[in-house]
């Protein structure tokens, strides 16, 4: 592109200059004519009557100067009258060089008197003046043309840059209109980064906005299940087609479909928090190892009612920045899945070290395992390897999500080893962070 703009630019500034050196040679020309045919006319009348200078030459004036400065003759004034012409420079020059030159303005100010003096075998000086326009009004004419080129230039300069213009910006038009088939542009390479940047932001943007329908959808379908087994159970209830002895089973879903819906809406706004991104200026710096132990602590309880037995081993104190509310949902959310993915009899273990390089946490467990298959997609919003286990479990399908979010807001790789009937393992390392 900076190449094609150079080479027009230079191509209009050379056709300009070309142009007008043309018609300028051509104005003086005539110019020049005009200026030789008056000096010849000159000439020829001179010759036709060579003693009398007093025969009034067009615009010609003949004085002889004496050599002490004193007028002789003169062809338009009376010598007698005259002043002493000693300190005129041109008769100046030529007393002492053999000829001299001068221009000065004559009385009527619109002329320049152009005068030239030689000194003649005898020492005296013999003048010719001609009178002529000055300057300005001999260029005036000449004006006229130069302004009519220059705006007959500046039009047609003004067509060729808008073609030009038109020309170079129209790949980027047409750049702009098909972001999908740049590759079949002829497009400048300057701005093939720019194409490559705004064609995957526009894919990012379209990914991101199909990603959210889906999850709206999904969000949709996940809340309608609770809440229609509610409604049928109230419903049932109310029509009194319930046996007194059912009414404590039907009372018991009605509260559990109630506390899934709670658990689901909770999720949800916390992944909606996150992705407002508003969380990340708020961030704390906490004692990630302290949460770990409190939460082994508080869920080994339920864990030990299948038969799982969870255990902290690692550090007493590793900061990161983090925030206690984010630092509790990921530890929550990894270890309920290590008790909830688990067999009987199973084991969970929870570290948490510190390294020269940063903070480590880690969750593995004795327990099921993922398939290879689904292990790139279980960080999905409601992705469940198995849907009537994570459902009976009181799973969501969003707690690895949740995990994956924080992750990237506070800067943590998450890392995950997995095999089916062995167990899992979920690393998250934070390099540096503030410790
Ligand atoms: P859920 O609420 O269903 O547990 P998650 O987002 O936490 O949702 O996890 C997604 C899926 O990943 C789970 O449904 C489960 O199939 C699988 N999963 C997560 N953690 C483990 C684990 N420790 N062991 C085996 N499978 C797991």
């Amino acid at each position: 592109m900076r190449k094609k703009i150079n080479r027009r630019f230079m191509g209009i500034a050379i056709s300009a200059i070309i142009v007008i050196t043309f018609i300028m040679t051509a104005v003086f020309y005539v110019q020049l004519k005009k200026q030789i045919f008056s000096d010849l006319e000159i000439v020829a009348n001179l010759l036709i009557d060579e003693e009398n200078y007093e025969s009034p030459v067009r615009n010609l004036r003949i004085t002889l100067i004496d050599t002490d400065g004193t007028v002789l003759f003169d062809s338009v004034a009376d010598a007698v009258t005259m002043e002493n012409h000693l300190n005129r420079p041109e008769v100046k020059e030529a007393m002492q060089h053999g000829c001299g030159k001068g221009i000065r303005r004559s009385d009527t100010l619109s002329e320049s008197v152009f005068y030239y003096a030689t000194r003649l075998e005898n020492g005296q000086v013999l003048r010719v003046g001609k009178e002529t326009n000055n300057v300005f009004s001999v260029l005036v004419p000449v004006f006229t043309i130069i302004i009519g080129v220059v705006i007959l230039l500046s039009a047609i300069c003004l067509v060729i840059s808008h073609y030009l213009t038109t020309d170079i910006l129209r790949p980027i038009g047409e750049m702009a209109g098909d972001m999908d088939h740049i590759s079949e542009i002829d497009i400048y390479p300057e701005l093939v980064p720019f194409a490559q940047k705004i064609r995957s932001q526009h894919e990012e943007i379209l990914s991101s906005a199909n990603i959210r329908q889906e999850f709206a959808a999904n969000v949709t379908h996940e809340l309608k299940t609770p809440l229609a087994a509610i409604s049928g159970y109230a419903e049932l209830m109310e029509a009194g087609l319930v046996n007194e002895k059912d009414i404590k089973h039907f009372s018991g879903e009605i509260r559990k479909s109630a506390a899934r819906l709670l658990t689901l809406i909770n999720d949800i706004i916390k992944l909606s928090q996150l992705d407002s991104g508003n969380e990340k200026e708020v961030l704390e710096v906490v004692n990630l190892a302290e949460i770990a132990e409190e939460s082994v602590e508080m869920l080994s309880l339920g864990a030990s009612k299948n038969q799982v037995e969870v255990t902290y081993e690692g550090v007493k104190n590793a900061d990161i920045k983090i925030g206690k509310e984010l630092a509790q949902e990921l530890v929550y959310n990894l270890i309920e899945n290590a008790i909830r993915y688990n067999k009987q009899g199973g084991k969970v273990f929870v570290r948490v070290r510190k390294e020269d390089c940063g903070v480590t946490f880690e969750v593995e467990d004795t327990g099921i395992g993922i398939p290879l298959e689904h292990q790139s997609r279980i960080f999905e919003r409601f992705y469940r390897v198995d849907k009537s286990r994570s459902k009976a479990l009181g799973g969501t399908g969003l707690g690895l999500a949740i995990v994956k979010h924080i992750c990237t807001l506070t800067d943590g790789k998450l890392t995950l080893d997995s095999e089916i009937d062995r167990g899992t393992k979920i690393m998250i390392t934070w390099e540096n962070e503030a410790g």
